[in-house]
């Protein structure tokens, strides 16, 4: 087992709030445990071009309560192939660091775990992504924050949508996954929510939407992730209720990036300071080749590997809750 005196640190793909808790983290436990660290900024692509700075405990003052990531972060495609890698590992080299934390996605760890299988090189991996996709974690960094960020969004189209009698559909981010649909949808009382991982049917949504007319409700939210296939995307699928509801206004309100971006809430920022310090932890008792998650109030790890293949559930609990509100 070789001896960590170096760590660089990392964040890759899409950012997340509570990157930056992260980090702060990572650095404070290297400088608590007498180690050096190294900041890499735009992610891989930093990696491969030289992009390297230390960091010490100043560094990353001011920023546990700042969304998105002081060190930027990038998709790179020139870490997809093996000459890129190559380069990755000379600066590694080069600046004498032992061990690499990615902050990042699923992308982000299969690049990881390519690069630490190359290259006999320790990679510890933090989830930080809103979409809370990743096996071996009950939440992901950014994930708690975006929830409430939709959820305060969607109580505010509510007022419109009382006021005006309106039938709004609200998409959510969720490409793969229905968590942020699921759970905000639950949170504000949605008559329907759509997710890709359960096919509801054009006309079942419309029995439910025309059920709740019936039952005196003039105003209506749809919560829709991105991912769900009920229609061809959420504007063709209001179209395909507006026929039915001709004496309906309804309204598209397609959230977007504001999802991903914001303060991190109280939870992701503990749950940062938590995943950051076990990281560092990890990496000095020789684990590698793991991601750091949180299940049942503790922090454990799961094998990249795991983590990446491994595709988290929708709880069934939560949908009949969900079934159950609506009536
Ligand atoms: P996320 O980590 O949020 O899922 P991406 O899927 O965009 O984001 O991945 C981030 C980066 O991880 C990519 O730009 C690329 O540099 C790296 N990556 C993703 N997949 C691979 C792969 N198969 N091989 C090497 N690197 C990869």
């Amino acid at each position: 087992m070789i001896k960590v005196t170096k760590i660089a640190v990392l964040t890759s793909g899409g950012d997340s709030p509570g990157m930056n808790t992260a980090l702060r983290a990572v650095v404070r436990t290297c400088a608590y445990n007498k180690i050096d660290c190294i900041g890499i900024s735009r992610g891989y692509q930093g990696l491969i071009n030289d992009n390297f700075k230390p960091l010490n405990t100043r560094s990353v003052r001011g920023i546990i309560n700042r969304g998105g990531t002081f060190l930027f972060s990038a998709r790179s495609n020139a870490f997809k192939t093996k000459e890129g890698r190559v380069r990755a590992y000379e600066n590694l080299i080069k600046h004498k660091v032992d061990a690499l934390i990615v902050i990042g996605g699923d992308g982000s760890f299969t690049g990881g775990l390519i690069f630490q299988n190359e290259f006999n090189f320790p990679v510890i991996g933090i989830p930080g992504t809103i979409d809370n996709d990743l096996y071996g974690t009950s939440h992901t960094l950014g994930y708690d924050t975006a929830l409430n960020t939709v959820m305060e969004a969607i109580d505010k189209i509510r007022d419109t949508a009382i006021s005006h009698d309106r039938l709004f559909f609200v998409e959510v981010m969720g490409r793969d996954a229905g968590h942020i649909a699921l759970n905000s949808g639950i949170a504000v009382g949605a008559q329907e929510i759509l997710i890709p991982e359960e096919n509801v049917g054009i006309e079942e949504l419309i029995d439910s939407l025309k059920k709740s007319k019936k039952a005196g409700k003039t105003s209506s939210i749809v919560v829709v992730a991105e991912g769900d296939r009920t229609g061809e995307n959420v504007f063709e699928l209001a179209k395909s209720v507006e026929i039915e509801f001709p004496n309906y206004e309804i309204r598209v309100s397609v959230l977007g990036h504001m999802q991903r971006g914001g303060s991190p809430s109280c939870f992701d920022r503990v749950l940062a300071s938590r995943m950051g310090v076990k990281a560092v932890e990890s990496l000095l008792k020789g684990d590698s080749g793991k991601m750091i998650g949180f299940e049942n109030g503790n922090i454990k790890l799961t094998p990249l590997a795991t983590a990446i293949k491994g595709k988290t559930k929708i709880d069934p609990e939560l949908i009949k809750v969900s079934q159950i509100m609506n009536t």
